[in-house]
């Protein structure tokens, strides 16, 4: 008897356990979504990871603004409001607008949430 009462209660153990981590999954699996193009031929020139580390790109802002508050010196230029979608080397694809190609990344996409230590704002 001790051991079913036992084995059921790993069962809700792992049940709500399961059931907690979903909105977390959830979140996790739409940004990895919202994060990847539709487009084949935009993700075949997506920025590579040598350019990406040279500039110090992230493809979420919030990265390098957790960076700077850290004292991460590769993320000290970044400024409040800083994205590639208002950077001025960052061109937007007419299909998928939410990617663009950007100049300083060898003309590779970039993601509009993202940044680098080349950001130039748009004037
Ligand atoms: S130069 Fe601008 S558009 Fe290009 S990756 Fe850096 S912040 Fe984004």
């Amino acid at each position: 008897m001790m051991e079913k009462s036992n084995t059921r209660r790993q069962f809700f153990k792992l049940a709500f356990g399961a059931l907690a981590l979903a909105p977390v999954l959830k979140v996790a699996d739409a940004f990895a979504k919202a994060a990847m193009p539709k487009s084949e031929a935009i993700k075949k020139k997506m920025i590579n990871d040598k350019t990406a580390k040279r500039l110090k790109y992230v493809a979420d802002a919030k990265e390098a603004k957790k960076g700077k508050a850290a004292g991460n010196k590769d993320y000290k230029k970044y400024t409040d409001g800083s994205v590639c979608s208002n950077c001025k080397f960052f061109k937007a694809d007419k299909g998928e607008p939410e990617w663009g190609k950007c100049t300083m990344a060898a003309n590779r996409y970039v993601y509009k949430d993202g940044w680098c230590k080349s950001y130039r704002a748009n004037s």
